[in-house]
C-alpha cells in the first residue's frame, strides 16, 4: 500500500495503475492529435429508401495514429470523456461538419453526434449556434444524434438545453434506438426529429423473429408519430429489402457506403445515387 494523505493508505492496485497510465498517455497523444490538426472526420451517407438519393451524411471522428493502424472512437471517445478533452474535440468535429456540409447539394444534411458529457456544458446550446453562425450553415440542416442516456443522467438540464438547440431549428435525432432501458418513455419526453433503431437489431434480420417485429413495431411508432426512421448497419441486401418492406424512411450501413474521407464523400454527395 502506498500512502494516501495523513492517517490514510489506499490500496496499491497495479492494474488499475496500469489502466490509468495508458488513459493518461493516450489523453496526452490525443490532446496534440488535436492540437495538431491530425485528427479526420470522415463521412457515412444516409439514404432515402424512397429515391435512393443521399438525405444526409453521418460525421464520424478517426485518428489515423503514428503507431497503431487507427484507433477506433469507440476507444478514443471514452478517453475524451474520461479526461475532459470531449468539450473541445465535440466543438471541433462540429465545426468541422458544417463546414463540410457547405459543399454539399443544399437538400444534404449533415449528423453529428453528441457526447453526453457535452452537456455538462450549460452554454452547449449557445456553442451549437455560435458555429453555425460563424460557418453559414442553416440549422435545418445539422442534425445531432444523442443516446438517452442524455435524457437519463440527471436530466431537467440536459432537457432545457436540447430544447434550447432545437429552439435554432436544428434537428435532434435519437441514436442507438432500442438498446437502453425505456427507449419508448423518452419519445413522450422530447419530440425527436429521427429516430435510429441500434445495428443489434438489423444483423440478424431478416431471420431473426424478434427483431423483425420490433423493427416493425418501431416503423410503426414512427410513422403515427411523424419521426423520420432510420436504421444503422445494413450490410446485406436482404436486411436492406426487408427495412424497405417495412416502410423505414432510411438506410445507413456498409452495403450503401463505408465512412469516407471528407473529399469523396462531398464527390459522392454530388452523384445524383448511391448503389
Ligand atoms: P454510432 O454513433 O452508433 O456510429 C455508427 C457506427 O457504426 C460507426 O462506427 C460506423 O462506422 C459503424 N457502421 C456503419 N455502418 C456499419 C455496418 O454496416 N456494419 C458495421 N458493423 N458497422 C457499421 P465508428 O465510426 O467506429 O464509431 C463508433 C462509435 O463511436 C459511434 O457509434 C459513436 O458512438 C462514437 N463516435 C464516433 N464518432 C464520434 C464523434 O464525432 N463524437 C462522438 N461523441 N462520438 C463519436
Ligand atoms: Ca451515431
Ligand atoms: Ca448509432
Ligand atoms: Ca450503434
Amino acid at each position: 500500500a502506498k500512502s494516501g494523505g495523513r492517517g490514510t493508505y489506499v490500496q496499491y492496485e497495479p492494474e488499475m495503475d496500469a489502466h490509468l497510465q495508458a488513459v493518461q498517455q493516450m489523453r496526452v497523444s490525443l490532446r496534440q492529435a488535436l492540437a495538431n490538426g491530425d485528427l479526420e472526420v470522415h463521412y457515412q451517407p444516409l439514404v432515402d429508401l424512397h429515391t435512393g438519393k443521399i438525405t444526409t451524411f453521418e460525421a464520424l471522428a478517426r485518428w489515423p495514429h503514428p503507431e497503431r493502424d487507427q484507433v477506433s472512437p469507440a476507444e478514443f471517445i471514452p478517453v475524451a470523456e474520461e479526461t475532459g478533452l470531449i468539450g473541445s474535440l465535440g466543438e471541433w468535429i462540429l465545426r468541422q461538419a458544417c463546414t463540410e456540409a457547405l459543399k454539399w447539394p443544399p437538400h444534404v444534411s449533415v449528423a453529428v453526434n453528441l457526447s453526453p458529457l457535452q452537456f455538462r456544458n450549460q452554454g452547449l446550446a449557445a456553442t451549437v449556434g455560435d458555429i453555425l453562425e460563424e460557418t453559414g450553415l442553416e440549422a435545418s440542416r445539422l442534425q445531432l444524434e444523442i443516446t438517452e442516456s442524455v435524457l437519463l443522467d440527471d436530466c431537467d438540464g440536459n432537457l432545457q438545453i436540447l430544447k434550447a438547440i432545437r429552439r435554432l431549428g436544428v434537428k435532434i435525432a435519437i441514436d442507438d434506438f432500442g438498446t437502453g432501458f425505456s427507449s419508448l418513455g423518452y419519445l413522450r419526453t422530447f419530440p425527436f426529429d429521427k429516430i435510429k433503431v441500434d445495428r443489434s437489431f438489423i444483423t440478424d434480420l431478416p431471420d431473426g423473429r424478434e427483431s423483425l417485429a420490433i423493427v416493425r413495431a418501431v416503423a410503426a411508432i414512427g410513422r403515427s408519430l411523424g419521426i423520420v426512421t432510420t436504421v444503422e448497419g445494413v450490410e446485406r441486401q436482404r436486411q436492406f429489402d426487408v427495412i424497405k418492406a417495412e416502410g423505414f424512411d432510411e438506410a445507413q450501413g456498409y452495403l450503401i457506403a463505408r465512412p469516407l474521407p471528407a473529399e469523396q464523400a462531398t464527390k459522392l454527395a454530388h452523384s445524383a445515387h448511391v448503389e
